[in-house]
């Protein structure tokens, strides 16, 4: 039976040790918190620094915020949801599906609301994490970090931008309070994000400018609403629903052909795209400056019936001379042009490859996260885990990101390997599990050899998939079936690892090596 974990029993205890302690909450953390819970593990606990569960979909409100991979798919295999109102569902749908599924698996109570963890450092004496959050220290046996890579906002570092005197907020901390109706607005940012705000915004308010500094690349949204006799065929058909899954899966598969394997053949996407260009924006001067200049994939492939035709609209500019200065109300561009502004939005994406919460996790050798990404790049092995840092997994982690199918899919994959891994340490009386970093290198490398063929590295473009050394550390290389089967067991082989038994005859915990 689940033990109540609330502010009071937590505020009242010095350090509370855990089994295990889960980091996020989104689709990953939870998903994880479920499995352990079928599996009968109650000694965990999920640190959640929102006050629910969902992650970016709690936390993306934005107007028109919806998901680009339809919701059939993009959902947990084991809570399909027949209810769903359209094939792309709507960020509010979403984040109630989540919620539905952790009320319906009842894992409520395995986690700590509210909870920001603020550390965790790895004492090599006790083999255990010490977690620090605004809600009390916590040691614990392993801890896996689920926060995912779009969580913590990025700012432009643009000059004057703290000079602002108007409304000012990211796209993904959107400021309900304020009503943009009637005024002058800028969004700064072309991503996808910026490409539903857009139309969202775009008939209600004064005059809007588009900061564009890249053009992307944009295809028709299939999206529409599921007539009642195809919902009732989800519900009451036994596999309708499983078969319309799996289409949807195998359609997006085939796009790993064009974007990883043999990039020439997105030409064809290409043209699509020109095709939706040259019938949705009536100006030519507009329409050459929103063409894209890499090839289509390099960057994420947005979907959009409404961004184009929003762009065309009389009250919108499509702004891209680079912005030199922000101004208490104004944005001065490079040309030397100023233009008002009553509010700004910026939709500039995330830290993926520089995350903050990177800088307070510290592993084995005293070094944080940062100072290891920093060194060797953002590697990991099968996105799960990092050497140096013993008894941390990660859902999310290096090389597991997609652009063209559903992230639901390798959070699953991930959480078998995971629980298998968590059962492992627990069957085999581990103390310590660390992968080894020359299995860790050797993957890396074939990882690296498969991406330089891909559309990521050889389109032209400059995308938050890369990190400063150049290298792709956030996308998976191949068909995410590939993943699934590489992650089906956790392979205690690739790890050193450590018993209690280890422990009492050697103090410096002598590595034993797997059967
Ligand atoms: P993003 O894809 O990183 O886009 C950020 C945008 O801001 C880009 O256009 C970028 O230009 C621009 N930008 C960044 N810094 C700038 C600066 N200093 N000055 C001017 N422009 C600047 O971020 P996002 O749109 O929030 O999307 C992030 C990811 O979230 C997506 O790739 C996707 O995985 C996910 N997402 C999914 C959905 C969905 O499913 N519908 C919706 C939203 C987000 P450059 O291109 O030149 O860098």
């Amino acid at each position: 039976m689940s033990r109540k974990v609330t502010d009071n029993t937590v505020a009242n205890q010095p350090t509370r040790h855990l089994r295990t302690i889960i980091i996020g909450s989104g689709f990953a953390g939870l998903g994880l918190a479920i499995r352990l819970t079928q599996q009968g593990r109650e000694d965990f606990l999920v640190l959640e620094r929102g006050s629910d569960v969902g992650g970016t979909w709690r936390d993306n409100t934005y107007p028109g915020a919806a998901c680009d991979v339809p919701s059939h798919l993009y959902s947990y295999s084991f809570a399909l949801n027949p209810e769903w109102s359209r094939s792309f569902s709507r960020q509010e749908e979403i984040q109630a599906y989540i919620k539905s599924v952790a009320d319906k698996y009842n894992v409520r109570d395995k986690h700590l609301f509210d909870c920001d963890v603020t550390g965790a450092r790895w004492n090599a004496e006790t083999t255990q994490w010490e977690v620090t959050t605004n809600k009390g220290d916590f040691t614990a046996d392993t801890v896996v970090s689920a926060v995912g890579a779009l969580c913590e906002p990025n700012l432009p570092d643009i000059k004057g931008i703290n000079s602002f005197a108007g409304e000012f907020f990211h796209s993904a901390r959107w400021n309900h309070d304020s009503d943009l109706a009637g005024k002058r607005v800028a969004v700064i940012g072309t991503g996808a994000s910026a490409i539903q705000i857009v139309p969202a915004i775009a008939g209600s308010v004064e005059h809007l400018d588009v900061y564009q500094r890249t053009a992307p690349w944009l295809l028709p949204r299939m999206d529409r609403p599921y007539l009642l006799p195809e919902r009732l065929a989800f519900k009451h058909i036994p596999g309708v629903q499983r078969l319309s899954r799996a289409a949807i899966y195998a359609a997006r598969e085939t796009q790993v052909v064009g974007l990883a394997k043999f990039p020439p053949l997105m030409r064809g996407f290409e043209a699509l795209a020109k095709a939706k260009l040259a019938r949705e924006i009536r100006d030519p001067e507009l329409r050459k400056k929103v063409t894209p200049n890499f090839r289509i994939g390099c960057k994420r492939m947005l979907i959009s019936n409404e961004y184009y035709p929003a762009l065309d609209r009389d009250n919108v500019d499509v702004v891209t001379d680079g912005i030199a200065e922000i101004r208490a109300n104004s944005i001065v561009t490079k040309d030397g042009t100023e233009r008002e502004v009553d509010a700004i939005v910026v939709a500039t994406g995330f830290h993926v490859t520089d995350s903050p919460a990177y800088e307070t996790i510290y592993g084995r050798d005293g070094r944080s996260l940062t100072e290891v990404f920093d060194d060797i790049g953002q590697q990991g092995y099968k996105g799960s885990a990092i050497a140096n840092f013993p008894n941390m997994f990660f859902l999310l982690g290096p090389n597991v990101g997609l652009g063209h199918t559903s992230m639901v899919y390798m959070i699953e994959s991930q959480i078998n390997y995971i629980a298998d891994a968590l059962a492992t340490f627990e069957n085999r009386g581990l103390r310590t599990v660390e992968v080894r970093r020359s299995t860790q290198d050797a993957y890396n490398s074939a990882l690296q050899k498969k991406l330089t063929k891909s559309v990521w590295s050889t389109g032209g473009c400059a995308s938050w998939y890369l990190d400063k050394h150049g290298n792709n550390t956030t996308l998976w290389p191949d068909f995410t079936f590939e993943f699934r089967r590489i992650t089906r067991k956790f392979d205690v082989a690739a790890y050193d690892t450590t018993t209690a038994a280890d422990a009492s005859a050697r103090p410096d915990l002598k590595v034993v090596t797997a059967p």
